[in-house]
């Protein structure tokens, strides 16, 4: 399978995400500097995100985490899903 556009964010997440999984955007990125700009962007997200979710795994629940590392993930791509209200 080939994408004959750029995958879309959320296909270059889920790459980022699960890399052990074969993923098309794999046999992309070669081809498209864009697509590994942004991939490369999304591995330095995911290592402040993994290293949020370190640093908060004592006191806090879990959902409290999750929820911290979504506004940190928000709030460094500029668009918190409430923005419009
Ligand atoms: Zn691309």
């Amino acid at each position: 399978m080939w994408f004959r556009r750029c995958p879309t964010t959320e296909q270059l997440d889920d790459f980022v995400a699960h890399p052990e999984v074969e993923n098309p955007v794999a046999e992309h990125l070669p081809k498209c500097e864009e697509c590994r700009a942004a991939v490369q962007s999304l591995l330095a997200e995911k290592h402040v995100l993994d290293d949020l979710r370190q640093a908060t795994a004592t006191d806090l629940n879990d959902a409290r985490r999750e929820q911290i590392v979504d506004i940190c993930r928000d709030a460094a791509r500029g668009t918190p899903k409430d923005a419009h209200a």
